[in-house]
């Protein structure tokens, strides 16, 4: 049974009496040719164990069963926990887990495991997810995930654009993001309001990351400060700011050794300058 045909999807839905859930961002996608894409780009082996975020009615998991080692699946709707169990009953390498997704700990489940996370993510938690994969990067090889289009540019941007933001920043401190797939509305049931894409991030080593920064955590809190409020002089957001609080005097003294104008804005700074800044504010 190819769980990517939209038939058999439709077919499990009115069988089973299942009520689709908008509030779980629950667009199943049914297309073979998008499914095999995301595998290959993902480029998963037997090798591999996956894990994978929302499984809905396991199309993309059993795509990923057939050419993975194996898949840990979660899952934050108990009603698709007996349809997935069902639909994939002829799989032994698949671990199901029923919980949310932000709220387990993702450290126990993996048990030091290196994996790659491979899903269609639920778009109204797409940034917290993201954020939360990328700061539990140490056991993560790639993340390649379906997101909303316009959230998938917006990873890939850099200052001058009005969606740079601290999402944009993360994802290329902590990996190189590659759009590998622009993918129709048509291609899921039920068809969301938007366009989407698949987004490849290859997680740097840490020791490979082309920016470095003395203390990562506290460039985030410079960053969280700086698009808080965008539209202040990052002089004033980072003295403003409960999180960080910066005497005006040293951020002045730090811009002016980078040659930068004080009334610069945060959305300004490329991520190699606000690498910099942060090391400045450091001392
Ligand atoms: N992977 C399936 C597919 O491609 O057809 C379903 C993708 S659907 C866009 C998102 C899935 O994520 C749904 O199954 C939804 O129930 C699940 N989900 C939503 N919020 C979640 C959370 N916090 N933790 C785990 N899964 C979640």
């Amino acid at each position: 049974m190819d769980l990517g045909n939209p038939r058999i999807i439709q077919q499990i839905i009115k069988e089973q009496n299942f009520a689709v859930q908008k509030k779980y961002g629950q667009n199943f996608l049914v297309d073979t040719n998008i499914l095999e894409g995301i595998v290959n780009a993902a480029e998963i082996t037997k090798d591999d164990v996956v894990l994978e975020i929302g499984p809905g009615m396991g199309s993309l998991t059993q795509y990923l069963l057939e050419a993975a080692k194996e898949v840990i699946a979660v899952e934050v709707d108990k009603m698709l926990i007996p349809i997935l169990k069902d639909n994939l009953k002829e799989y032994d390498n698949l671990t199901l887990i029923h919980g949310d997704v932000l709220k387990l700990d993702l450290d126990e489940i993996l048990k030091g495991q290196r994996v790659k996370v491979v899903a269609n993510l639920p778009y109204y938690i797409t940034t917290p997810i993201v954020m939360e994969l990328l700061e539990k990067q140490e056991n993560i090889e790639s993340i390649t995930v379906m997101v909303q289009k316009e959230v998938a540019q917006r990873m890939q941007e850099g200052p001058g654009s009005k969606s740079y933001g601290a999402l944009s920043l993360a994802v290329q401190f902590y990996s190189k993001p590659e759009i590998v797939l622009n993918v129709s509305k048509h291609c899921f049931l039920p068809k969301p309001d938007v366009d989407s894409a698949v987004i490849k991030l290859d997680i740097y080593k840490k020791e490979e990351r082309p920016v470095q920064a003395k203390d990562a955590e506290f460039m985030f809190c410079l960053i969280r400060a700086a698009f808080n409020q965008r539209r202040k002089t990052l002089l004033n957001a980072l003295s403003n700011d409960a999180g960080t609080k910066i005497p005006k005097e040293k951020t002045l003294e730090a811009l002016s050794k980078m040659g930068k104008s004080e009334s610069i804005r945060g959305e300004a700074l490329t991520l190699q300058e606000f690498a910099e800044l942060s090391d400045l504010l450091m001392i």
